[in-house]
Order: C-alpha cells, then structure tokens, then sequence
C-alpha cells in the first residue's frame, strides 16, 4: 500500500515546529510494509487542506494528517474533513467521557470549546486519544483511507501504535520491505560510488542503494521491497550485495546506522585502549560526545576542563612562560595540554583542544576558528593538528570535537590489524 502524510499547522511553515511526525510516520510505516510517496507540510486553511487531501488521493491508498485537532480558533482540520466528506459533527460519548476525565484530574472545570471537542464527523471511527483530549478519526472513503491525529507527537505515536498499525496491517496487501545500512568512515561519497559501482549496477530489480553523508562517514542503506518475495529471501540479498561491497572496499564499515563516537568507541574496546580529555574552546563537547555512547565507561576515563590561563597552569600543569610566549592557542600549548593531561588521567589516548570559537577574540594572526587539536599517544608521541573552521559559535565547537575523534578513530585504524570478520 501507498501511503501520503500531510502535516498541517502555520507553525511548521515558518519554522518553529520541526516536523518529527512525518520522519517518525515515515520509519514505522516503512516496517509495516507501506511505502510513503509524500510528505507535504501545509498551513491551517480549509483551501490548503481540501486541495491537499485531492492530490494526495490521486496516489496514495492511505492519507495520514497530523495537527490541527485543537480547541482554538486555529485549528480547522476536523471541521474541513466533515465539510469535505459531506459528514455532519456528532458528539462522541467516549470522546466526551476521556475529555471530563482528564479534566476531572487536572482541577479543571470543562469549557464548552472542551466539549465541542468530543464532535466528530458521523462517517469516521474514532480513535480514542490516551494521551489527551483530541480524538483522531479514521475514515474509510472511496476505497481509501484517511487518519485524521492531533499535532502532539506523543498522542499520534499513541494513536498509530494502538490503533492505525493493527488496522493497516489486517488489509493485508502490503509490500514486505527490508532495509539494512552500514557506515562507511573516512572515505568520500564520489569515491566509494566510483568503487562500488559494479556492484550497484548488478543488484536485483527490487534492492535499491541510498547514500546518507555525513561530515566524514557515508551511511550506505539496502532497501529490498517486493510482494512476492519473503522477508527472509529479501534479507538474504541485501546480505549478498552487502558482502560484495564489503570485499570492495576493505576494512573501512561497520555495521548498522552509526557516529563517529560510537565507533571510535567500538575501536577503543576492539583495541582495549582507555581515552580521556582535556578541552578549553570545545568546553567540553568531546568529553560529552563520547560519554553520550552507552558504555563508554569501558573506556573513557575522564576529562579535565582547563577554559582560563590560570586553571590551564594549576589544573593542567602548563608552564605560565609558555602560555606567555605562545598564548593559550598555540600548537606549544596544545601539545603540553594532550602530554600532561595523559599522564594525569592515566589513559592510553588523550585528546587536547584549544582555540577560538567566537564570535569575538580573533586577530589577524589567530582567526576566530582556529583550533589546535592534539592527541597524545599510547607511545607517548603526540600529533597536533591546525584547523581553521568557519561557521558559528556552535558550529566550531562541533567541528572541533568531530576533528579530534577522527583523529583518533585514525590513529587506532593505523594500528588495526586484520580485516573486520
Ligand atoms: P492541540 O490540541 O495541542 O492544539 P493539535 O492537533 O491542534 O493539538 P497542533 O496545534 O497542530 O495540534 O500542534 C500541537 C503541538 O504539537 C505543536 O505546538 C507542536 O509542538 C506539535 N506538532 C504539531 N505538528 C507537528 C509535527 N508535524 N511534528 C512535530 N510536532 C508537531
Ligand atoms: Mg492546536
């Protein structure tokens, strides 16, 4: 089955709600066998609404809407369906009887906009709301259905899960469809399609290849999808055509949908080799980065946070004369930060940063930017490497901290051995 979404609220237009709903629906209608073909976001009026429920008619066997079911003014969307199904509103008893009761429990007395609430078209099903007051509406109409769910994505989660998937699913004439991704690290998009080519170009008709970027990694996603051929068969041929690219490419994937931080970790464990910290423009942020993965304790050991000169000298051991000379942005400082801290934290790894994030502080010869970021090694040698980012406060920080843990994914590729099994 087809399926289209069509999100409505002024909100997502301009920006100040990110539309999660669609790239939720999208995933777990996907796993249940319906493909969506459209997702369009559109304001609240009625005109909006009608010419976007016609054209998505035209190619969807299944409608889902989102947003629009709230009591105010603003939200029409129960009003336009009932128009557009030539429906009348009706009070609905269970509707009416969930709406009292949480009313009930809040203290709160039930206005009459709470009531109207509980009026539903009297052509649809509806779809009690656990999570809040807005009942959704299912519809079957002209061989197609249509599920009409509040905005919030925690009711639609709800409503999908406990009702629209058990009810998509017994329709039965569902596509099986099987996805399976790997992650490639350090090797750019146009070369690896250039590598992989003959492998892509020889997959049966119904396995596809997507490549996801991102920053130093490239996600690559199998997507098998027939009505014919079993779950296990589809499985089965993502798995050759992944073993193929695997032979290509070499000892550069890992399996599954992942970071940096999580296979810099994954390496860490492999080569059972301890990392710790020490940051001042990145304040922090690689440290967070890396503790962010499940079970990082097995090999992270901590950080030191070293932001001012004086906690550079006391915390970290920098020579004041060097921080002098040099200043705290300086390969000199790096270097001894990554050193010192090593030692301090016992670990094999140390990664150090320090730089300028903005917006103020730059000078001709230290541009807001420039980062050291150093690495000090289980042989106690020690790289520093010189960047200059662009970007946003923020975005240098990021970058900083997506730099050093590549250098350090590097650093224990050069010293992997073998190839992944
Ligand atoms: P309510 O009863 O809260 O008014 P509603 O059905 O009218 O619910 P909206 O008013 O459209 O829904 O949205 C309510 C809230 O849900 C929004 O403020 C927004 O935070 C969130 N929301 C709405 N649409 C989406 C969406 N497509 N993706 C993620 N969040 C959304
Ligand atoms: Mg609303």
């Amino acid at each position: 089955m087809l399926a289209e979404i069509i999100t409505i609220g002024d909100e997502i237009l301009i920006g100040q709600t990110l539309d999660t709903n669609s790239a939720w629906l999208g995933e777990h209608l996907n796993t249940y066998g319906v493909e969506v073909i459209q997702i369009s976001s559109i304001n609240d009026k009625k005109e909006s609404i009608v010419n976007a429920l016609k054209a998505a008619e035209t190619r969807a066997d299944i409608i889902l809407i989102t947003g629009g079911l709230g009591p105010t003014k603003d939200d029409i969307t129960k009003k336009v369906l009932a128009d557009y199904f030539g429906a009348q509103l009706i009070p609905n008893h269970g509707a009416l009887e969930n709406i009292k009761d949480i009313f009930h429990r809040r203290g709160r007395e039930v206005l009459q906009i709470n009531v109207d609430q509980a009026l539903v078209p009297d052509n649809c099903e509806v779809i009690l709301n656990t999570k809040g007051t807005a009942p959704g509406m299912y519809f079957e109409e002209n061989d197609k259905i249509y599920v009409s769910m509040p905005g919030v994505p925690y009711e639609m989660k709800a409503m999908m899960e406990q009702v629209v998937f058990r009810k998509l699913n017994a329709k039965g004439d569902n596509y099986t469809i099987v996805h399976d991704t790997i992650t490639v690290v350090g090797v750019p998009e146009s070369h690896l399609s250039v590598a992989i080519e003959s492998v892509e170009d020889n997959l049966p008709p119904h396995v596809k290849l997507a490549y996801l970027p991102h920053l130093n990694l490239v996600r690559l996603r199998l997507s098998a999808k027939s009505i014919a051929l079993s779950p296990a068969q589809l499985k089965s041929d993502i798995d050759t055509a992944f073993a193929a690219i695997k032979s290509i490419i070499g000892n550069v994937w890992f399996d599954g949908d992942r970071n940096l931080p999580e296979i810099v970790g994954e390496m860490l464990i492999e080569n059972r080799r301890t990392i710790g910290t020490i940051e001042s423009c990145s304040g922090g942020y690689v440290a967070h980065s890396l503790t962010a993965i499940a079970g990082s304790s097995a090999y992270y050991k901590g950080s030191l946070l070293t932001y001012a000169y004086e906690t550079k000298v006391a915390i970290a051991d920098i020579d004041q004369n060097m921080l002098n000379i040099y200043g705290a942005v300086s390969e000199e400082v790096c270097e001894a930060m990554a050193k010192n801290a090593r030692k301090k934290l016992d670990v094999d790894y140390c990664i150090s940063t320090t730089g300028i994030a903005g917006p103020g502080g730059g000078t001709d010869e230290k541009p807001v930017g420039l980062v050291f970021i150093g690495l000090a090694k289980p042989d106690g040698s020690i790289e520093v490497k010189r960047c200059e980012f662009h970007g946003t406060r923020l975005q240098i920080i990021e970058r900083t901290a997506y730099t050093a843990l590549d250098m350090v994914r590097r650093a224990l590729d050069s010293s992997r051995q073998g190839t992944r099994a």
